[in-house]
């Protein structure tokens, strides 16, 4: 049994019935549409919010790392640190942190090479012994 042998008792379409029917069919859909994009943007932007939040805060917590410094503070200490300006304590957790934050160790690295151009590595590996070793 065909489609249309099931349907012979149908009546006649009115007019624009179908069309009618069609239009408000496309608008239903189109609304669906613009409502699931709106949802997809709206998920993405909540994830890319939450992604960037936890990552500063990750960035930011300074129990991130056992020397209890956080990488913007290493960061912040860099101008200091080669200028022999801060407590050896400091120095110590710094370096510790160097060991094992290899970001850090590239900033470090980027600063000293743009502010000791001058220096021989002989000079560099002999103040901080701690850059012999990238
Ligand atoms: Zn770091």
């Amino acid at each position: 049994m065909t489609y249309n042998e099931k349907h012979d008792d149908w009546t006649e379409c009115q007019g624009g019935e179908i069309a009618g029917l069609a239009k408000s069919l496309l608008q239903k859909r189109e609304f669906v549409n613009s409502r699931r994009r709106i949802m997809k943007t709206s998920i993405t932007a909540a994830m890319l919010v939450i992604g960037v939040g936890l990552g500063m805060v990750i960035m930011q917590l300074p129990t991130n790392h056992p020397d209890g410094l956080a990488c913007a503070e290493v960061a912040d200490y860099s101008e200091d640190y080669f200028a022999h300006q801060l407590k050896p304590e400091i120095v110590d957790r710094i370096e510790m942190h160097l060991d094992h934050c290899k970001r850090c160790r590239d900033h470090y690295a980027e600063y000293q090479e743009d502010h000791s151009t001058q220096h021989s590595r002989y000079t560099k590996t002999n103040l901080f012994p701690v850059l012999a070793l990238w």
